[in-house]
């Protein structure tokens, strides 16, 4: 396998945990601000980013390459309310979805076609993701705009299925 895409894979795989650690940040925050429902979902999240760098590091070890595992950054956690968390959210994932799409990119340039139809699947995800936090954004900034609606959001979501 091309060393620079192996190096990708590697860094695909660290910038997953990143995405989970800020979920985890975000979630944290939400308890302490006493937001249970949005700190469920913010875990959900996470998860779901833990199971991406599951499916990198199989990868990984398909192909043989040697798995780095290296520090993971911490987030700033400086959030001042609800949309400012899904704004930065929804940021971080259209940052997720330029990763891959230069990640595809590269692969193609050294026509690595498994590994192409490999990051397919991250590339499909991430309009999902996207999709999925602009839903809450607009949720989040609609409820903002009623006395308890954010309360009322928080409920919901407590209440919602794993
Ligand atoms: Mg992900």
């Amino acid at each position: 396998m091309d060393q620079a895409l192996a190096e990708k894979l590697n860094q695909s795989l660290n910038f997953e945990f990143y995405s989970a650690y800020k979920y985890f940040a975000m979630a944290t925050y939400f308890y302490e601000i006493n937001l249970k429902g949005f700190g469920k979902y913010m875990f959900k999240q996470a998860k779901e980013e833990m199971s991406h760098a599951r499916k990198l590091y199989e990868e990984l070890l398909l192909r043989n390459q040697k798995i780095t595992l290296s520090n993971v950054e911490a987030t700033d956690s400086t959030w001042i309310n609800t949309q400012n968390v899904f704004e930065e959210a929804l940021a971080h994932e259209k940052q997720v979805s330029q990763h891959y799409h230069h990640f595809y990119e590269h692969a193609g340039n050294v026509n690595d076609h498994a590994l192409k139809l490999f990051l397919e699947w991250f590339i499909t995800e991430q309009v999902e993701e996207e999709a999925t936090f602009n839903e809450m954004l607009e949720a989040v900034k609609a409820a903002q705009g009623c006395s308890c609606g954010i309360a009322q959001l928080d409920r919901h979501l407590l209440a919602s299925a794993e």
